[in-house]
């Protein structure tokens, strides 16, 4: 692994800051922000990445990938959150993408590839189902065949932004005799095909992003199937290496990093600046240094997908240390705000009316940062995985 600047990296990190000043992407960020707008902000921003060949950095050239080193990957996820730039949505780009260019066929490869990288095609993620999520082998949603189709019935639940999805792919059973883990398949389906239904849930934090999606006899192609039939719980699982891999974040818990050192030399408690109180420092310390080994762990796993190596286990240790990392600065960051962090919609007044310029966003951030340690497989999952595979118990 090398991670040093050389010319041609200092080269591309000028190229990154040139793109970000021109593709001004404050515009799309400003429209994500916005629940009426987020799903235009998302597809303006993926598009320009298109345009720029960048939309796809770990994808091998020849299905569209930007073809970058490691350290490519590692400028320009530093230089995306100094800029403010806005993340790809994962779903297509990061989960099935990979997983369509791996285990699908040539046809499927043509069909879905393009829309997935020039952002015409939303997908959503159909895993968990109610009574299937840690133990996600239990899942019943089942697909029966009937001539060239399978005909699909059954519910899945927390499919996140499947109000906007073109497309989802789903874990489906195909045959109940055997082990759990055997007689799922993985299907690419239609949002528009009779017989879905979608029911939204409301988050704590009051935003929608979380639905149920239900299958009543809705009938799918047999022809998108992914691989073979009963196969799925396999490319399912190298789906998930790689969803792990991407929750760590480490980018932006960098830039929260420095922001909460912003903040908290701001702040004054008995006159001085909260940063140096002795407390504050012990805390914010230990998260600076956690965060830095995380990010020579992400760089590993980095140079072994650059080489085309699944990121396997380890992606489990990312995940947790990355989450624990985001929730321990969420934490320290409210508490910074203090009663300001309290606040809730609701109240007679905002953190922002009382003329607090954190408040708010703190107590956003900290309340969605609860579902880190849930989503992707919970981190007692991501334990038993590290003790079964890496510590060998
Ligand atoms: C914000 C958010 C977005 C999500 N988006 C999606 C999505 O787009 N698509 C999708 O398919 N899913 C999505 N999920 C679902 C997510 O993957 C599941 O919530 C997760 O896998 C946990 O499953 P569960 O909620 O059924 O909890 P359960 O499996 O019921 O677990 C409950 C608790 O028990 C613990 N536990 C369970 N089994 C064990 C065990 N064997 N050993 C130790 N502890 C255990 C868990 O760690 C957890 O703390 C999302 C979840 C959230 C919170």
């Amino acid at each position: 692994m090398d991670t040093t600047l050389s010319t041609t990296d200092l080269e591309f990190r000028d190229d990154v800051r040139a793109f970000f000043a021109k593709a001004a992407p404050e515009k799309s960020q400003q429209l994500i922000n916005n629940p009426d707008t987020y799903k235009q902000g998302v597809i303006q921003w993926q598009k320009q990445l298109f345009e720029q060949g960048w939309v796809a950095p770990f994808w091998p050239r020849e299905y569209g990938g930007a073809g970058w080193t490691v350290t490519q990957s590692y400028i320009y996820e530093c230089e995306r959150v100094t800029a403010n730039a806005p993340d790809v949505v994962p779903f297509g780009l990061k989960m099935v993408g990979p997983v369509i260019y791996t285990y699908g066929n040539d046809e499927q490869k043509a069909r879905f590839l393009p829309g997935i990288l020039n952002g015409n095609d939303w997908w959503c993620q159909g895993y968990s189902e109610p009574g299937a999520g840690s133990d996600l082998a239990a899942l019943k949603t089942r697909a029966d065949r009937d001539g060239d189709d399978y005909i699909v019935n059954g519910s899945k639940i927390w499919t996140t932004y499947a109000q906007y999805a073109d497309w989802i792919f789903c874990l489906v059973r195909t045959d109940h005799s055997g082990r759990p883990q055997q007689g799922i398949s993985f299907l690419l389906i239609d949002m528009k095909t009779p017989g879905i239904t979608i029911s939204p849930i409301r988050s704590i934090n009051g935003v929608h992003s979380l639905n149920e999606v239900h299958f009543d006899n809705v009938r799918v192609p047999l022809a998108n199937r992914i691989g073979e039939e009963g196969q799925g719980w396999t490319y399912a699982k190298s789906l998930l290496a790689h969803e792990r891999t991407v929750i760590a974040r480490v980018a932006d818990s960098k830039s929260r990093l420095d922001r909460l050192r912003e903040l908290a030399t701001r702040e004054r408690q008995g006159g001085r600046p909260m940063i140096e109180d002795e407390a504050f420092r012990a805390r914010f310390t230990a998260i600076k240094v956690d965060l830095m080994a995380l990010e020579y762990m992400e760089l590993r796993v980095l140079a072994a997908m650059a080489n085309n190596q699944s990121p396997g286990a380890e992606s489990s240790l990312l995940k947790i240390r990355g989450t624990e990392i985001q929730q321990a600065l969420h934490e320290l960051t409210i508490e910074l705000a203090g009663v300001y962090g309290g606040m809730i919609a609701g109240d007679s007044a905002t953190a922002a009316d009382l003329g607090h310029d954190f408040g708010d966003q703190a107590r956003k951030d900290f309340m969605y940062g609860r579902a880190s340690t849930i989503f992707g497989g919970s981190n007692e999952i991501q334990k038993n995985i590290i003790a079964k595979r890496v510590l060998g118990l």
